[in-house]
């Protein structure tokens, strides 16, 4: 199994993840909050050569389910190219956020936009590499929140080259029981490509997205560990950076 870790130093991604002992590196490319169209990465040749694998998160600002046009279509725009940007690092995925549609309307109207976007994508040959959806933690009108909205959004990309990407700390504070969400996960998806394995600083239910490290949240680290075991999927950790050597080692311990 894969471990790792989201990376801050995206000018060193294999770097870094090697100090953290990881065998699996998550990065940007670029900034998450901003729509910036991702160049060509200074250490490529470095990132597609290293035995570390590489998949890539998406900017927060991404947003493909919405109805208003003017974020639906730079989303799209977004999507396509940084999973082209992916491809070129050998990356083995594109991690993008359920997104939401408004307070108040329809969540229907988002299911059909996810479909949209693979739609369309499918007359330029698809996207370079699979694009993971993953879960998350608050409001009421989030395309992947709760197992039923995942489960209904399958229905309507499940047959798209598409991943799914469970966020432990998305799903306890987004109200769904750890116990049995990987199962009940891939019930709706058929497929968990990759754990996003953080605990929460905030309460199950909260609605809120505050990762914490592996021991110190308020998820019993015994079953985070169980949730990696079940999904059998690399493993990364999202976590402060401070910790996170230690939380690979401690996994390691437990998952070999
Ligand atoms: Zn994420």
């Amino acid at each position: 199994m894969r471990i790792g870790a989201h990376v801050r130093q995206d000018d060193d991604p294999i770097g870094c993840g090697e100090r953290y002992g990881a065998d699996l590196v998550q990065l940007f490319l670029g900034d998450p909050q901003g729509w910036t169209r991702p160049g060509a990465h200074p250490r490529q040749e470095q990132i597609r050569a290293s035995d570390v694998a590489v998949v890539v998160h998406a900017p927060y600002v991404i947003n493909v389910a919405s109805t208003n046009n003017r974020l639906r279509m730079p989303s799209r725009k977004a999507v396509a190219e940084h999973a082209e940007a992916a491809a070129r690092l050998g990356a083995f995925g594109l991690v993008v956020h359920g997104g939401h549609v408004r307070s108040g309307e329809e969540v229907a109207a988002g299911v059909e936009n996810w479909r949209k976007l693979f739609e369309r994508q499918e007359d330029k040959g698809g996207f370079a590499v699979p694009v993971l959806i993953e879960n998350t933690a608050g409001g009421d009108f989030a395309m992947a929140r709760h197992v039923a909205a995942i489960a209904r959004l399958w229905d309507a990309v499940g047959d798209y080259d598409v991943g799914f990407c469970l966020d432990t700390c998305h799903a306890w504070a987004g109200g769904e029981d750890l116990v049995d969400v990987v199962e009940r996960v891939r019930a709706a998806t058929g497929r968990i490509d990759l754990v996003h394995l953080n605990n929460s600083r905030d309460g199950f239910g909260s609605g809120r997205d505050r990762h914490a490290g592996i021991t110190s949240g308020t998820i019993d680290p015994d079953l985070l560990v169980a949730v990696c075991r079940a999904a059998d999927a690399p493993v990364v950790l999202e976590t402060p950076a401070a910790g996170i050597a230690d939380d690979i080692a401690y996994l390691r311990e437990l998952l070999g």
